[in-house]
């Protein structure tokens, strides 16, 4: 087979929040900062600290312990609190019990907790949509920032168009906040505003989709028509991964999706002369790198 080019997406692999939260976490485990063996305190993550296995385990190699929740880390530890973010709940718990705690919040993250907070509040009193994956991390950390039970009840998470046009007319009647997971695509957040505007008699709509995230979907989008094929390499539980995947294959081009360099189909590359790489927010340069040199051998 001969592959004759090879061009890796121009946006690709780490953003800021997720390079800032593994530099944090390799940091500690070095012992950079300064403090003598004897009283470094075991260093913990609440999940996974990024969605990456081959990443994880390298820090893990390094000492990183990985907790599911606040009770399962011992007391006077050090954790970590990945860039998706914790509830407040899960932060005090850590607290409570000594733990010593390194927010590594994403910034964009956090912008979007503190609109839920603001806009959900008593005093302010939107109806809340949050535009995500319920399930995912980030948009359990967004709600866990609204502290008052009565608040977090004014608050909605829907997946697209359709969940916004089934929400109960008496939730959404009269003023609703529309904010975004960080990872969702701009298309789908101006649909599901569009969606909502004739049902609501004031819509805000707060734009927290990331600037990686738009970089990331508009250089694969870039690739189209220039490629045979589209490798998009990601985590599985990566949601912005599978988004450029989405849009690679929306996009008309052969998408093939993996989370290592060994899954690597080569009878999918087979007749591709020029192949497209793509790398979620959560792929390290090494591994965009390793897959770059194997089509290149192929
Ligand atoms: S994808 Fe965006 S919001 Fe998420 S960690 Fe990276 S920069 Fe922050």
């Amino acid at each position: 087979m001969e592959i004759r080019e090879i061009i890796v997406a121009e946006h690709a692999g780490f953003c800021f929040g997720v390079k800032r939260a593994v530099d944090g976490i390799t940091a500690a485990l070095e012992g950079a900062e300064g403090r003598p063996v004897g009283d470094r305190p075991s260093v913990w993550s609440i999940g996974m600290p990024i969605h990456n296995q081959g990443e994880v385990a390298r820090l893990c190699g390094m000492g990183l312990h990985i907790a599911d929740d606040a009770d399962g880390v011992p007391d006077g530890a050090r954790v970590f609190i990945r860039a998706h973010g914790e509830s407040l709940a899960v932060i005090q718990a850590l607290r409570d019990r000594g733990a010593e705690v390194s927010d590594m919040t994403c910034p964009f993250v956090r912008r979007a907790q503190d609109y839920a907070a603001e806009f959900s509040s008593p005093s302010v009193g939107y109806h809340v949509v949050l535009l995500g994956d319920v399930r995912h991390p980030e948009i359990r950390s967004i709600i866990g920032h609204v502290e008052d039970d009565e608040a977090r009840g004014r608050i909605d998470v829907v997946s697209g168009v359709e969940d916004a046009l089934n929400l109960p007319d008496d939730s959404v009647a009269r003023r609703v906040a529309l904010i975004s997971q960080t990872t969702q695509r701009e298309g789908l957040l101006a649909a599901v505003a569009s969606a909502l505007v004739l049902r609501t008699k004031e819509l805000h709509v707060c734009n927290t989709i990331c600037r990686a995230t738009v970089d990331r979907q508009n250089a694969v989008r870039r690739l189209a028509g220039r490629v045979d094929g589209l490798v998009v390499i990601g985590g599985r539980e990566s949601a912005n991964t599978a988004k450029l995947s989405d849009i690679g294959a929306e996009a008309g081009m052969d998408v093939l999706r993996i989370e290592d360099v060994g899954e690597l189909d080569w009878g999918w590359l087979s007749g591709k002369h020029r192949i497209g790489i793509a790398a979620g927010a959560s792929t390290p340069q090494g591994l965009i790198t390793e897959l770059r040199n194997k089509i290149a051998r192929s």
